[in-house]
């Protein structure tokens, strides 16, 4: 029996760190962009030895590592959305912001400075980089609170703090922000989740029920990727924002116990 040619998927490309432990980082965005029906391509910045406590080491790759993976992808294969995450130093993010300016494709900055169990992966001076070089670039950045509180000096403890952070990220020239508001001090079990995205004209709310399981290492990960995925299959933004969230609530819901410490959230919900 002949099969049709296969049809070549959207294509959408993570540039991040490596997580050992297969949790978050570009294990857990290669997982999203499969899941959502996508091809996923890498380009790692930088390998950590990570395990369910923590990340025990870090080893950066060399600009030119970073080049050259950026090249061989987009140049033969194509790119129709690209998500940034960890970044590490202030050459890596300045050299993809170097390979980013003038990309055609779609472009989500995941701003991530340090993980949820406190490991550092994003340097101090990388931070300037990021807000005056990659953001400017970027369709959406989906800041969580702390790094709202590391891009802009913005303390936000209630949803109304959520308005003047987003104003606050948003002059710093993405057309988006997605700001996330999963650490909100009122938070807890049985209340919503609310995310904010807005360009400035307009406003959605984007509320999940909030699940009361620990195992949600890689959650910032995937849902910058789940928005990736749907910008690379053609959908407009607070679509694919939407659609992002659905995807990472069932994820954090479905997410299991591994190893002594916490477990990721689960891509095969
Ligand atoms: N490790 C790597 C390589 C990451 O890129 C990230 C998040 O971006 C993390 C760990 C932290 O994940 P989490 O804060 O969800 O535990």
């Amino acid at each position: 029996m002949s099969r049709a040619p296969a049809r070549t998927p959207a294509r959408v490309l993570t540039v991040a760190g490596s997580d050992s432990g297969g949790g978050a980082g570009i294990q857990a965005d290669l997982k999203t962009a499969l899941a959502l029906g996508a091809h996923g391509m890498s380009v790692v910045t930088a390998v950590t030895a990570q395990d369910s406590h923590g990340v025990h080491g870090t080893w950066e790759l060399p600009p030119e590592a970073v080049r050259a993976q950026f090249r061989a992808v987009a140049g033969d294969i194509g790119v129709q959305a690209v998500k940034t995450g960890m970044l590490g130093s202030a050459r890596t993010a300045a050299t993809v912001a170097d390979l980013l300016t003038g990309l055609a494709a779609p472009l989500v900055v995941d701003p991530v400075g340090a993980s949820k169990r406190g490991d550092t992966l994003l340097h101090e001076d990388a931070t300037e980089v990021v807000r005056s070089r990659l953001l400017p670039l970027a369709t959406v950045v989906t800041p969580n609170l702390d790094e709202v509180t590391r891009l802009t000096g913005v303390v936000v403890t209630d949803e109304a703090g959520m308005r003047t952070a987003a104003d606050a990220v948003l002059a710093l020239g993405p057309r988006w922000v997605l700001v996330k508001g999963g650490h909100l001090p009122a938070a807890r079990p049985g209340t919503d989740c609310p995310d904010l995205l807005t360009d400035g004209r307009t406003e959605h709310w984007l509320r999940a029920p909030r699940h009361p399981n620990p195992h949600t290492h890689g959650t910032g990960c995937t849902l910058a990727t789940a928005l990736a995925t749907h910008l690379a299959l053609g959908r407009p933004v607070p679509e694919a924002a939407a659609a992002a969230k659905t995807y990472v609530t069932g994820a954090i819901a479905a997410g299991f116990p591994l190893g002594t410490g916490t477990g990721p959230v689960d891509h095969a919900w």
